[in-house]
């Protein structure tokens, strides 16, 4: 089976999110509700909080599915 990943991106902040690796922890969207919300599509939601914020978040994700790539600005 073909894994997807989505991205979620605003300005140089890209949200990496690989489904299959997420084991449903809910830290994501109990550490920043006005980001993550699963009911939402997208459920990533990159305009509801600073991007620090985000980037911090992203980094708690206990099983990788949530990452970071930061584009490089022109
Ligand atoms: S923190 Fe990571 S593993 Fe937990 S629900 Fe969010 S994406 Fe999935």
């Amino acid at each position: 089976m073909k894994h997807i990943t989505k991205t979620y991106a605003i300005d140089d902040l890209v949200v990496k999110w690989e489904p299959h690796k997420c084991i449903h922890s809910a830290i994501c969207f109990h550490g920043l509700p006005s980001v993550f919300d699963p009911r939402k599509r997208p459920w990533v939601n990159v305009k509801g909080a600073p991007k620090n914020d985000i980037a911090e978040q992203v980094r708690k994700c206990p099983s990788g599915a949530l990452s970071l790539q930061m584009n490089e600005r022109a």
